[in-house]
């Protein structure tokens, strides 16, 4: 299991992370959230060894993750780190690419393996396509395949699927976390996409304000979210009286002791999301038509 135990870390006198603690048992799979620039890309290199902390410790089973002061060679076989970057061979093919991480197997299951990682990331047609002329989401999937071809035990990866369209995001999300799920592989996601949360994490890290706001599931995290920042991540919400209201948990109604006036109706797949002012407080309401801008109508929980 990873632990990471009262980790601090600043860059020169910016202090960007503190205190934080957290485990991840073998196997699970972790996302960490927060807002952009809250030190989620910093963790992940905390954890793989590319940073040396200010104080504090990671461990995976036994082993202590070690910055480069005290490690020369940055990285282990037991983990592997997917950055934004991808750092591919551009004048070799995917398939190429991918293979020269699977040194250790006989040729023929080399490149047996090699295809099948190269179905995970669904680039069957591109197998022999030169790097240098694919796509960033496509690059985005061979630095995915090739992260997966040594089998670590876990897995690191920075934001996955930021270059990756709709159009392929979904099928490919769940191709590679049921990937992962069947070779026993451990993940911490860094993401700030609800998607990749949701149906996925096994447990979620909250970072805000330099430490772990909350660990959590998912489930947990969603229906009771306590928290704006929390409630933000996931969906439109409201604050009435210190509670929080995602806009689907308010409806209108014939009559109740609130009201607005509607100020903006924005479609959202399932109905309409309508602004309400209160009193020049602004309200977020699911209904299922748009209403007219500047009528008066109830609402309530
Ligand atoms: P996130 O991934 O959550 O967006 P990062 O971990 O990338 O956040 O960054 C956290 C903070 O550290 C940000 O304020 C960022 O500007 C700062 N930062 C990141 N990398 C460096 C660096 N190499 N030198 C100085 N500051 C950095
Ligand atoms: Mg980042």
């Amino acid at each position: 299991m990873l632990r990471v135990d009262n980790l601090h870390f600043s860059y020169g006198k910016t202090e960007i992370l503190k205190s934080i603690n957290f485990n991840l048992k073998a196997r699970r799979h972790m996302s960490i959230i927060g807002e952009s620039g809250s030190g989620k890309s910093t963790l992940l290199k905390l954890i793989y060894g590319e940073l040396d902390a200010n104080k504090g410790q990671v461990f995976w089973r036994d082993t202590e993750i070690l910055g480069p002061s005290h490690n020369l060679v940055v990285g282990y076989d037991f983990m592997k780190y997917v950055t934004q970057e991808f750092d591919l061979m551009p004048f070799i093919s995917v398939e190429d690419n991918i293979a020269k991480h699977l040194s250790r197997f006989y040729p023929e299951e080399r490149l047996e393996r090699a295809h099948e990682l190269i179905k995970v990331v669904e680039l069957e047609e591109f197998a022999q396509t030169k790097v240098k002329n694919l796509s960033g989401g496509q690059k985005q999937r061979v630095a995915l395949a090739r992260a997966l071809a040594k089998q670590p035990e876990i897995l690191l990866l920075d934001e996955p699927f930021s270059h990756i369209d709709n159009f392929k995001k979904q099928s490919l999300r769940r191709s590679i976390f049921n990937f992962l799920k069947s070779k026993n592989i451990a993940c911490i996601v860094a993401t700030h996409d609800r998607n990749d949360v949701l149906g996925f994490a096994d447990e979620v890290l909250v970072l805000h304000n330099q430490t772990v706001l909350r660990q959590d599931t998912p489930q947990q995290l969603y229906q009771s979210p306590k928290h704006p920042k929390i409630a933000a991540f996931f969906e439109e919400f409201n604050v009435i009286d210190g509670e929080i209201y995602y806009a689907h948990q308010l409806k209108i109604v014939e009559s109740s002791n609130m009201q607005g006036v509607v100020k903006g109706c924005y479609f959202n797949g399932r109905g309409w999301l309508v602004e309400l002012d209160v009193n020049n407080e602004m309200r977020i309401v699911e209904h299922s038509d748009c209403l007219e801008i500047n009528s008066l109508h109830y609402f309530s929980y």
